[in-house]
This record gives C-alpha cells, sequence and structure tokens, in this order.
C-alpha cells in the first residue's frame, strides 16, 4: 500500500513528507493506521546526530491508532484493536523481560535498529530505497508496519491523541520518578528540564507523595506548566536553585534529582550532586551526546555521603503495565495529560513543530493524522 511518511534523508536535514510504499504485515507484524504521534526530542536528537542513526530513516516513536492487519502468529491483536507503541519493545520472554525489566528487552534492543526482525524493512521509498524505522516503529506516517512486540492494546475509549504520549515520554518521566529516583511520600525532589519528560517526572513525585517538588527551567512558561504539574517551587537555573532547595530542605538537599534537559550536559554533574541530600539519588534521564565523555564529578560523594547515580530508560517501566496503568490513571483525573499537549500539528507541518519545540514553546507537540 501506499502512505505519507516525514523522511529524514541526512543529517541536519528538514523532515521530507513523501509518499511511501508499505508491505504487508509478516509474521509476527502488525499493520497499524497511526492516528497521533507525540514529537519526542529524541527525534531531533537523530535528526542533530546527538542519537546515531542511519538516513534515511522514518522517525516517531511515540505514536498511538488503530490494527488494520495483522501477519500470522500474531494472536493478541486483531483488526479494529487501539494500540499504544512501546518505544522498546517487550518479547515477554528474554531473562530482562522474565525479570520484570522488560525496558531493557532483548528483542527491544534489537528492534532500535530499525529493522523488522528478520533483518528486512516494510517501508520503501518511491525509488525502492529500503527506509529504516526509528526503534522499529516510525510514527511520523500515517501507517506503519511494527513487531507485534512494540503493540499493547488499550481501551477503545481513551483518546488515542493523548494515549499516544504514554508510548515515551510519560512513561519515562513518570517512571524516572516512580521507579528509577523510587520517590518516596514526604521526599524532596528536583526536577530539571520541564519538556514532556519532565512535566511526567513531576507528575509522578506528585503522585508518589513527594513533599517538595522543585522544578528548575530558564522558560518562564514552562515553569508556570510546572507548578500546573504539581511542582511547589521553580527556578530558572540550576545556580539559582541549589542555595534555595537547601534553604527549604533545612539543609538536607533534596532526595531525588531527576535530570530530563532537553540533552544532558556532564559538566553540571557536580552541581546538581550539590543539590543532592546524603543517600540521595540522581536519576539520569536525558540522552547526553554520544560523543561526551567527561564528566565533572567529585566520586568522594558516592563513597563519602553515598549519594547515587542512576540511568535509566523507559523510565524502568513495563510497557504492558505501564501504559495500561498510566491510562487508567488519566481516566480517573489523576494523571494530567491533556496539559501536557501544547499544539497539534498536521504531519506537512512537522517542521514548524519541531522549530517550536526548540524555540521552548511546547511541553509536547502532536502530529495528528486525521
Ligand atoms: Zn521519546
Ligand atoms: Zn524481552
Amino acid at each position: 500500500m501506499e502512505t505519507q511518511a516525514a523522511v529524514l534523508w541526512g543529517q541536519n536535514q528538514d523532515w521530507q513528507i513523501e509518499t511511501i510504499t508499505l508491505d504487508p504485515p509478516k509474521a509476527g507484524e502488525v499493520l497499524v493506521r497511526i492516528v497521533a504521534s507525540g514529537m519526542c526530542h529524541s527525534d531531533e536528537h537523530v535528526r542533530t546526530g546527538d542519537l546515531p542513526g542511519l538516513f534515511p530513516i522514518i522517525a516517531g516513536h511515540e505514536g498511538a491508532g488503530i490494527v488494520e492487519e495483522v501477519g500470522s502468529g500474531v494472536e493478541d491483536l486483531k483488526a479494529g484493536d487501539h494500540v499504544v507503541f512501546g518505544f522498546v519493545a517487550a518479547c515477554g520472554k528474554c531473562p530482562s523481560c522474565a525479570r520484570g525489566h522488560s525496558n531493557l528487552c532483548d528483542v527491544g534492543g534489537m528492534l532500535l535498529m530499525g529493522a523488522q526482525s528478520d533483518g528486512t524493512y516494510r517501508h520503501h521509498a518511491a525509488d525502492g530505497t529500503d527506509i529504516p524505522t526509528m526503534v522499529c516503529l516510525g510514527t511520523f506516517a500515517k501507517h506503519t508496519v511494527v513487531n507485534q512486540a512494540s503493540c499493547v492494546k488499550i481501551l477503545d475509549h481513551y483518546p488515542l491523541e493523548k494515549a499516544c504520549l504514554v508510548g515515551c515520554g510519560v512513561t519515562t518521566g513518570w517512571g524516572s520518578a516512580v521507579y528509577a529516583a523510587d520517590v518516596r511520600p514526604g521526599d524532596d525532589v528536583v526536577v530539571i528540564g520541564v519538556g514532556g519528560i519532565g512535566a511526567a517526572a513531576i507528575q509522578g513525585a506528585r503522585l508518589a507523595g513527594a513533599e517538595h517538588i522543585f522544578a528548575i527551567d530558564p522558560l518562564p512558561f514552562k515553569r508556570e506548566m510546572a507548578v500546573k504539574f504539581g511542582a511547589t517551587h521553580t527556578y530558572a537555573s540550576i545556580e539559582e536553585a541549589t542555595a534555595l532547595v537547601n534553604e527549604v530542605t533545612w539543609g538536607k538537599n533534596a532526595d531525588k534529582v531527576i535530570c530530563t534537559m532537553g540533552v544532558g550536559d556532564g559538566s553540571l554533574m557536580e552541581s546538581i550532586m550539590t543539590m543532592t541530600a546524603k543517600r540521595g539519588r540522581v536519576v539520569v534521564t536525558n540522552i547526553h551526546s554520544v560523543n561526551e565523555t567527561e564528566v565533572s564529578l567529585s566520586l568522594t560523594w558516592l563513597t563519602l555521603m553515598e549519594k547515587q547515580i542512576v540511568g535509566t530508560i523507559f523510565g524502568s517501566g513495563n510497557m504492558r503495565y505501564d501504559i495500561p496503568h498510566l491510562m487508567k490513571l488519566y481516566d480517573l483525573g489523576q494523571l494530567d495529560l491533556d496539559n501536557m499537549v501544547t499544539n497539534n500539528y498536521k504531519l506537512e507541518e512537522i517542521n514548524q513543530g519541531y522549530a517550536d519545540m526548540l524555540a521552548g514553546k511546547n511541553i509536547r507537540g502532536v502530529l495528528r493524522y486525521e
């Protein structure tokens, strides 16, 4: 079949809207009509090269849609099912999945490379060139073929244009607070960077019972939004926050610090550790450039004060549990997804959408295909 996609042909180029050819789903694969896709910063990282990727590529990894056709051997999904894609596929059988860490699934890790599980491609340009899809999803297109391990079925009444966010940013932010940071009732939490992931981290910290939630972002709009999501204090910079977090916590500092900046910066780590309490934990959720190997950090913090630094992918969540669970919290009015979507765009407006994101205008922009 033919469909429209935003194709990226090279580093730092614009997204090109093109008609592509899509093969039918093979064994274990699913054809999905995508209804909406979040515009995550990671797609921009692919464009700029902060995340390594091959070109051409159809990016987009935060999508929700409706199953149109399933390949042989797909037993859990049928045409008409509403699905959210988990950006790390979960096979349910590998050692990581079996131990309850499906965010580190071996099959998911393989599919991150952008080819289907048999090493071939379903997406092709007009001239026949194979086009890999980001994390084997490619949600910047009106249809896609994905592995069944990437799909989580959700209830039909959930709005797909909100549900898409749970495929990456919301679960990543939420889990960064609830799982990776392990925020406990009464904790004091710092969230650095209030984009889609930071906004979800603030909500996770709030729902986990944090006392003070300090949100740090240079943009006044983001600080205003942070308060809506549950921040109790907002600051424009780490420098501004450091003394005040210390004062508000009576010298203890923050139990948990969650880094959700657009791009991480290793030279900030020493200041981040300064804001962290004894036995406190710093969670590195944001991407750092793959080329960055230097970090400013006195490792004495780890020994003498038992401070910790941990990393997390997909918020250390399990997509088959967390995606339906977070949609239930949305349904119950406890998780605010509505305020996380600042602007909606058509596929043709994707370059504008990313310009808006880079200008700090969006918590999340969402592409809507109908
Ligand atoms: Zn993402
Ligand atoms: Zn697995």
